[in-house]
């Protein structure tokens, strides 16, 4: 296996960063990422005043996939998702929902990561949900977009789903893709309403493919039980619109037994779950969920 060290990073998603590898398609890359805070913060928890806000969110990368040429999709399957032993978490002044209640800027906080589970107290043992929240593609027009902002292109979605076993689909603006990702969370709630995840470095293993004979607008994410639209936005309404808008413009693409528009959306009204990846980045990213077997009834290949 392939495997790509955490001292090849960027900060922003752009044609302009220089490809630290070449892969082809069906390559697997072992990929180690520094924590969003690019491991800066060490024990003991405190407050945090002698951070490097410039080097915030590093993604590892950027990788160059062979024959992902621009207007293909980039697609990246997460094989596994393993971790240091410790995660950060911080909140404060102005961050996330509750920044209202607090002053003084930020504190942070450290936790032990054992067998994936993170040690929050004797009392409470939080389940492993694994997740990457940084990964995206270099974006279309020759933008420049920092890794802690979400987009067409994927980058700072924060989304719990984006979790081993799922398999993410990119459109891809410029050759090569050049893709990165970064920004692990032993574990995050949907919404990150506290600004951070279980913040952790780690070592996600993905497999790349290009899909020549598809495009997209937006990122897609499938896991074996659904399949997602991913949409990011000023708002959270806009973003929910614009995944759902998504997915009805996939399925009647792709759905050899597609109903006439007013079924489909009703169909989709019944089983389809907007859901919110996260509301407190400079954009809002939510997901549009619809299960695998309703879609199969669809005549749905994707
Ligand atoms: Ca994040
Ligand atoms: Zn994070």
């Amino acid at each position: 296996m392939i495997e790509l060290n955490d001292d090849k990073y960027f900060f922003e998603f752009s044609d302009k960063n220089v490809p630290v590898l070449c892969v082809k398609p069906g390559d697997t890359v072992r990929v180690h990422t520094r924590d969003c805070f690019s491991n800066q913060l060490q024990p003991p928890a405190g407050n945090i005043g002698t951070l490097d806000w410039d080097n915030i969110n590093p993604a590892t990368g950027p990788i160059y996939i062979d024959g992902a040429q621009a207007g293909t999709v980039l697609k990246v399957k997460i094989e596994s998702i393993d971790f240091a032993a410790s995660a950060c978490m911080c909140t404060g002044e102005d961050e996330g929902v509750m920044g209202d209640i607090f002053t003084g800027g930020l504190t942070n906080v450290f936790r032990p990561v054992v067998d994936g589970k993170l040690i929050w107290s004797d009392k409470i043992v939080l389940e492993p949900r694994p997740m990457i929240g940084v990964i995206g593609v270099a974006p279309k027009d020759g933008a420049a977009i920092n890794c802690g902002t979400p987009g067409s292109h994927g980058g700072n979605m924060d989304n719990t789903m984006v979790a081993p076993g799922a398999t993410l689909y990119f459109p891809v603006a410029v050759d090569g893709a050049l893709f990165g990702c970064g920004d692990m969370h032993a574990v995050m709630g949907d919404g990150e309403i506290g600004v951070s995840g279980g913040e952790i470095a780690g070592w996600p293993t993905l497999t790349f493919d290009v899909l020549c004979d598809r495009s997209l607008d937006n990122p897609v994410l499938e896991n074996d039980e659904s399949f997602s639209t991913i949409a990011s936005a000023p708002t959270l309404d806009e973003a929910c619109t614009i995944a759902v808008h998504d997915m009805v413009a996939i399925i009647k693409a792709f759905a050899a037994d597609c109903p006439p528009d007013d079924e489909l959306v009703m169909l989709l009204s019944l089983c389809g779950n907007v859901e919110v990846c996260q509301i407190v980045d400079p954009m809002k990213t939510a997901r549009f969920v619809v299960p695998k077997y309703v879609l199969a009834g669809l005549g749905f290949a994707w």
